[in-house]
């Protein structure tokens, strides 16, 4: 609700304190957790480095509980083990869905916004149809909104994945390859989906002023995205040679600490409102 929205406030701009919870506290506390609104997204704000203008935003979960954030690395792998992550994805794409909401009704327009989805998520049934009726309830447009997936590792996962991603294609959603690269099935991928992204993971980002073999890599990922049409961000970048570097290999579009971090609702709200992010 409000009230929650307004504590982020208080929050931003200091360091987020960090949690360590035992796995069956989480567990625990979870259905409640989640009946509380205590799991919300930060928006990370997606640049276009030639520009400076603001494209889009990732949303990523955090957990307010009790007094303080904790990230998602603490808490992830818990719910994982356990089955909770499409209730996670679900619940954090409904509060995106939300504040995409709120800002039309006060007469912004915000880009589109990214989701992270598990490949947990496959498994539940019709996913496809609770993601619509999500944006639908909201009402939203499918164009709102993006959809992050990372790459299959199991073949019995990759039938359903291209299902799924057909589906939400049909219906006009953006699909976008997470942490591209870093798979099994990289080049198999593109070639059975239609996405409409490829997100350069921030392992070579790290990696592409100091090495020229992954300058290489990224620059070949940045023309197959080219030629097949696709969209292409790199995600992690830290310092203004990393932007630099890729912009001479023909990425313009980035997501990292340097442009921004994460942010929550309120600051969103105000780099929306100054519409250039510079
Ligand atoms: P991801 O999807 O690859 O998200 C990018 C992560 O890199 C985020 O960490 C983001 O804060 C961080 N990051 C962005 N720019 C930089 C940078 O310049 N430097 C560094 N060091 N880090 C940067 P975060 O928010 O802690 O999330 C970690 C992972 O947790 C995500 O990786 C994603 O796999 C998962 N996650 C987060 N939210 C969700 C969610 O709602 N659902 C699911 N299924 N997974 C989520
Ligand atoms: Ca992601
Ligand atoms: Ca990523
Ligand atoms: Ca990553």
């Amino acid at each position: 609700g409000k009230s929650r929205l307004k504590q982020d406030v208080v929050y931003y701009g200091k360091e987020l304190k960090n949690m360590v919870m035992q796995g069956r506290d989480i567990i625990g506390i979870f259905p409640t957790a989640v009946k509380n609104h205590e799991f919300t997204p930060f928006f990370q704000p997606k640049v276009d480095m030639k520009t400076g203008k603001l494209v889009g935003f990732e949303a990523l979960c955090r957990w307010f509980h009790e007094d303080h954030y904790i990230y998602p690395d603490q808490f992830i792998p818990i719910l994982d083990r356990e089955g909770l992550i499409p209730k996670l994805d679900l619940a954090i794409f409904d509060e995106t869905c939300k504040a995409i909401k709120r800002w039309k009704e006060m007469g912004l327009t915000p880009p589109r916004i990214s989701s992270n989805f598990s490949r947990k998520d496959l498994f539940v049934p019709k996913i496809e149809s609770k993601i619509l009726k999500v944006i639908e309830e909201n009402g939203l447009s499918t164009d709102d909104v993006e959809i992050e997936i990372t790459e299959s590792t199991k073949d019995v996962e990759y039938e359903r994945l291209i299902t799924f991603v057909k589906t939400l294609k049909e219906n006009g959603l953006f699909i976008s390859i997470d942490d591209f690269g870093t798979g099994y099935s990289s080049l198999s991928l593109l070639h059975n989906i239609d996405a409409d992204v490829i997100k350069i993971d921030k392992s070579f980002t790290d990696m592409i002023t100091a090495d020229d073999k992954t300058a290489i890599l990224v620059e070949s990922i940045i023309t197959i995205a080219q030629r097949l049409k696709m969209e292409v961000i790199a995600e992690g970048v830290e310092t203004k040679e990393q932007g630099k570097k890729l912009v001479e290999l023909g990425c313009n579009l980035a997501q990292g600490y340097y442009y921004s971090k994460p942010v929550d609702y309120q600051s969103a709200t105000e780099i929306i409102n100054s519409c250039d992010y510079a």
